[in-house]
């Protein structure tokens, strides 16, 4: 086995060493090839086994589920097993075989085109939707058909080992399907396609894994089992490694472990300056869960609380009841310290459910954020009312996300006035003087900080979305991503915009974006007045380390003459010199 590597974007640090599993699109597997008369009986035996295999794996994978689980999964397999069972799945593919004399996985993908061209008659939206179903069923049979690996949870006792020796191989993760390997401990995910601030690779840097993206053929040159590294600090996969190469990156390995574990000493030491500027140290998180590895992280509190993984990957949206739990077990869990949760973000690349296919053109201008949540006063009132009754369980502050005007900020007020006001006549109590703030990620909110910051308890920097905006490239496409730069002078223009108005007001300010865990980054946001950075829990002892070194008088002056610059390579050179001069 002769050993390459693939360079990519690394978009999460660390190394690691395990056997690739290709996760596949197996409906973009799917071949025709015709079959000779005498292997028809055989190929409908295939097809029969095939099906009950995926029973087999839906019944184990429905007693398996957390006793916690929602009820809805249980019905969500249900129909899944139900569909098995209808004969346009499990027979008339049959026919297809024995009429076309073709291969099985050919037969099952024409009869749910057939199938879901017909859902896609129906008038009725949520029925049409019904589609995706039939056809995450049939990627599930055409997966077996295929010999991918059994999709039923591996049921022996050293799962865990198992999948922290697995790197995980695709051309793309959807961020809802990302979601869901916080359950799972792999060792690595790489992906073909990619941007560095996509929320998949945002998602990868929570998880604290090493994570690629933008390989471009990975899927193609890697087979299912061959021994990989991956160096997410560089971006570079090796494919089948020589005994020496694999002995120098575990040694490697040993020696980013045992950084990690020294940065550890640090973790009650407050963030301060050499010359006593305090800088708060907050986390993002996705899922209520993650307040473990936030506590584990010695932050002062959660800076972002992504609400919107809540609603993904099912097809209800959540309840009150739902929503308020979840935020009440942050809140209570943070003992006090602020928990800043923004308001559902859903669209562009988040969609709810992988399958769900955005019909606009462009889904990063479409109808995000606050545009979506206005749209649906219903869903963003009854998120209100969760926000507001879990604020009386601890420090909670709310978030809006996507501003762009302030009639946007005034309506989403006036919502939250009238959650408010339902609360206070059933009498259920709340925090009262609860903080709303707003993200600044649009450039028009940056331009216009001052307005926000004027009808607004504080504000927090989107740089993922702000540099996107502002550069007009998609965050989300690795062939742009080259020119995806947070030091492109317009940006830190944007930023300092923000920053002045907040002073302004004497308002809070936070920066939210990827930038904020960027250790190459902490010195020039520092230096250009930022107070408050909230990255990944997994980011924050590293981030903490370059600021018990800086001397902020030093690079006050460092950084004011740098914003003069308008050439991005001069001011990548005078921040790389921050971090090195002194
Ligand atoms: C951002 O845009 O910087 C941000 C923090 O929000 P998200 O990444 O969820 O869009
Ligand atoms: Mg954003």
């Amino acid at each position: 086995m002769s050993s390459f590597s693939i360079h990519g974007v690394g978009v999460s640090s660390g190394i690691a060493i395990g056997r690739a599993h290709l996760v596949s699109n197996a409906l973009l597997e799917v071949v025709h090839y015709q079959l000779t008369p005498q292997l028809i009986n055989e190929e409908i035996q295939r097809f029969t086994d095939a099906i009950k295999t995926v029973k087999h794996d839906l019944e184990v994978i429905r007693e398996q589920l957390p006793k916690n689980a929602p009820a809805e999964l249980d019905a969500f397999i249900s129909t899944h097993l139900a569909m098995l069972n209808d004969k346009s799945l499990s027979e008339a593919p049959k026919e297809i075989i024995r009429n076309e004399q073709c291969n099985a996985e050919w037969a099952i993908k024409q009869q749910m085109d057939d199938i879901v061209e017909q859902f896609d008659a129906i008038e009725d939206a949520y029925l049409r939707e019904r589609k995706h179903d039939v056809v995450q069923v049939v990627e599930r049979i055409i997966k077996v058909l295929l010999g991918h690996p059994s999709q039923s949870p591996n049921q022996t006792k050293d799962k865990q080992q198992q999948e922290s020796a697995t790197i995980l191989v695709a051309h793309d993760i959807s961020p809802a399907d990302a979601i869901q390997f916080k359950q799972h401990q792999f060792a690595a995910f790489i992906t073909d396609v990619g941007g560095i601030t996509s929320h998949t690779a945002i998602l990868a840097r929570s998880l604290n894994i090493p994570s690629i993206v933008a390989l471009q053929r990975a899927r193609d040159l890697i087979n299912d089992g061959e021994i990989i590294i991956v160096d997410g600090s560089v971006g570079v996969v090796i494919v089948n490694p020589s005994k020496e190469v694999l002995a120098e990156y575990e040694l490697k390995q040993d020696q980013w472990q045992l950084e990690q574990q020294k940065l550890q000493r640090i973790k009650s030491t407050k963030a301060v300056t050499i010359d006593g500027t305090g800088i708060e140290l907050h986390a993002n998180i996705e899922v209520p869960e993650d307040v473990i590895s936030v506590k584990a992280s010695g932050a002062t509190g959660i800076g972002l609380y992504r609400t919107e993984f809540l609603f993904m990957n099912r097809r209800e949206m959540p309840d009150e009841e739902e929503q308020f739990t979840a935020y009440k077990h942050v809140a209570e869990a943070m003992q006090g310290m602020p928990v800043t949760i923004r308001t559902l973000d859903l669209g562009a690349d988040k969609q709810m459910n992988p399958d769900s296919v955005s019909n606009c053109a462009n889904p990063a201008l479409g109808l995000r954020a606050v545009r979506f949540c206005l749209s649906e006063p219903h869903i963003f009132h009854t998120q209100f009312r969760a926000l507001l009754r879990a604020s009386h369980y601890g420090h909670i502050k709310i978030l809006i996300p996507m501003l762009s005007s302030l009639t946007e900020l005034r309506q989403s007020k006036i919502l939250l006035e009238r959650a408010k006001e339902s609360l206070r006549k059933e009498g259920a109590p709340f925090d009262e003087g609860i903080s709303i703030g707003g993200m600044i990620e649009v450039p028009a909110a940056a331009i216009n900080a001052d307005a926000f910051a004027k009808e607004l308890d504080f504000l927090s920097i989107g740089t993922n979305d702000l540099i996107q905006y502002t550069l007009a490239i998609d965050r989300t496409d690795d062939a742009v991503a080259h020119l995806y730069n947070p030091l492109h002078p317009a940006v830190l223009k944007l930023i300092q915009m923000t920053i002045h108005a907040a002073e302004k007001y004497n308002i809070g300010l936070s920066i939210c974006g990827e930038m904020a865990g960027d250790i190459k980054l902490t010195r020039l946001l520092i230096g250009m007045g930022m107070r408050q950075l909230s990255m990944h829990p997994s980011n924050i002892l590293s981030v903490k380390q370059q600021i018990l070194h800086s001397q902020m008088t030093r690079l006050n002056k460092q950084v004011k003459k740098l914003l003069h610059l308008s050439d991005i390579e001069k001011i990548e050179l005078q921040v790389m010199h921050l971090h090195t001069e002194f």
